[in-house]
């Protein structure tokens, strides 16, 4: 463990038996057990034919490499709590529910105090099962989700977890560390002299005009967040903001570069489980530095790994001083501009393309979520000066460089990707400027107010630091 010597560790132990858990409001003060941390994966890939990308790209004719849900579950610090990625596009509202309730279940915890995330890779699965009934009950459209197959990841998953609580080990020390990521992020928008979105940077791109632009506004840092059992690391989240494909749409499911990064770690830090959150990536890609040719996958993994290599490179375990977690309801309204029974027609319509009537079954599931009240639950982990955020769908980098400017003094990591219902989550300003997210997003401006009102809620329920 890079600068931090036994000795160091011995005088820190007596400082972590005077932890302290924090209750959440509303909660019962969790009597301290001992804090253990237990660690989990498995295998998450689809079968061949599935629909990948919520079947607007060609189905998985070719696994290149497997796809993981990675994760962790800390106890005594009250109920449970899981923290968990999947190298899946996305979980939408009951699918996001689903995989709440079976790691719930599986830990005994309640499904608050579960938070899951994609990767958001494209050759992978897409899963809405509000959508898919929407698709089935009224189409004769092949399955965007193969329910079958996504029981069995969601219970896969949950065997591995509960094996993680009888496996866990005490949770002694945390600690954070950043790097800046080398040619990796760019903003996707690219505005012109009239303050409108003049042209959208994707992912990849040949176009030199793209890569000569500058960046634009990205969050640089990749943070990093360790937790401890004595000297040993168990689990090392990883934090990012960017859509993570190098090249997609040709039927090849892969974790791609972030992920392939991620496995890297993992297969040189073999005693640690590394897990990879996307952050609030949705309006950055790479399209700035990659031209979406297969050599440059491993140029960009590399890139990734490098940082990764970097971040962790500062980590300085502390002992624990106080373990919390937080959570906050938001209501995240429909843009009017989307109407159920339009929405209906042209899912019904067998005229439409195959894609273009999946398309309005997502964005009617959010509709009529939202009609039935249901909220985004959105959650924070705060251990010691350590914020860990975890955010819904595809939120811009807006969201998160406004929580850690608004949190001096505390380290702020987000995960973004959770409840994908909304799906884009652009900032009240990015409406005007138009573009691609924007004319897709279910939501319309009010979503700011919305989502940033539940976000700093959490973060003003962080404990006070000393001295703050
Ligand atoms: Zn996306």
């Amino acid at each position: 463990m890079a600068n931090w010597t036994r000795r160091d560790w011995l005088a820190s132990v007596s400082a972590a038996a005077a932890l302290r858990p924090f209750a959440a409001r509303g909660e019962d003060e969790a009597p301290n057990q001992g804090l253990r941390i237990g660690t989990f994966r498995t295998d998450v890939t689809p079968p061949l034919g599935h629909a990948l990308c919520g079947g607007w790209i060609p189905a998985a004719g070719v696994i290149d490499d497997p796809l993981e849900a990675i994760g962790l579950v800390i106890l005594g610090a009250g109920q449970p709590i899981v923290l968990c990625a999947v190298d899946w596009t996305g979980l939408l509202n009951g699918a996001q529910s689903a995989w709440q309730r079976g790691l719930a279940e599986a830990v005994g915890t309640d499904p608050s105090r579960v938070a899951v995330h994609c990767v958001h890779q494209h050759n992978a699965p897409f899963a809405c099962l509000d959508s898919q009934a929407i698709i089935e009950r009224t189409t004769e459209l092949p399955p965007m989700l193969d329910l079958a197959f996504f029981e069995a990841a969601v219970s896969a998953t949950a065997r591995v977890a509960s094996e993680a609580v009888r496996t866990a080990r005490p949770l002694t020390h945390i600690a954070s560390g950043q790097a800046p990521v080398d040619r990796v992020a760019g903003n996707r928008r690219m505005l012109g002299a009239d303050g409108r979105v003049k042209s959208m940077r994707g992912s990849a791109s040949k176009d030199p005009e793209h890569h000569a632009a500058p960046e634009g506004l990205i969050d640089p840092f990749l943070k990093t967040v360790a937790f401890y059992s004595g000297e040993e690391r168990i689990a090392a989240c990883h934090y990012y903001a960017c859509h993570p494909m190098s090249y997609y749409g040709d039927g090849r499911v892969s974790a791609d570069f972030c992920g392939l990064a991620r496995r890297q770690r993992q297969t040189e830090d073999p005693g640690c489980t590394h897990l990879y959150f996307n952050g609030c990536g949705g309006n950055i890609g790479a399209g700035k530095y990659n031209d979406g040719s297969h050599a440059m996958r491993p140029i960009l993994t590399s890139r990734i790994h490098d940082a990764l290599v970097a971040s962790e490179a500062a980590l300085r375990p502390e002992p624990l001083d106080s373990v919390g977690w937080t959570t906050a309801d938001v209501r995240l309204p429909p843009d009017p501009k989307w109407d159920a029974a339009a929405l209906a027609a042209q899912i019904a319509d067998p005229a439409r393309s195959a894609v273009d009537r999946y398309r309005p079954a997502y964005t009617l599931a959010y509709l009529n979520r939202f009609a039935a009240d249901v909220p985004i639950t959105l959650s924070a982990l705060h251990v010691n000066s350590l914020s860990l955020l975890h955010l819904p769908a595809e939120c811009f980098a807006e969201y998160q460089l406004r929580a850690q400017s608004a949190s001096p003094g505390r380290f702020v990591a987000c995960a973004a990707y959770g409840d994908g219902g909304p799906w884009y989550i652009p900032t009240r300003a990015a409406f005007p400027q138009g573009g691609y997210e924007v004319s897709v997003s279910w939501c319309g401006p009010e979503v700011d107010d919305a989502l940033w009102t539940g976000m700093a809620r959490l973060l003003a329920e962080a404990p006070r630091l000393p001295g703050a």
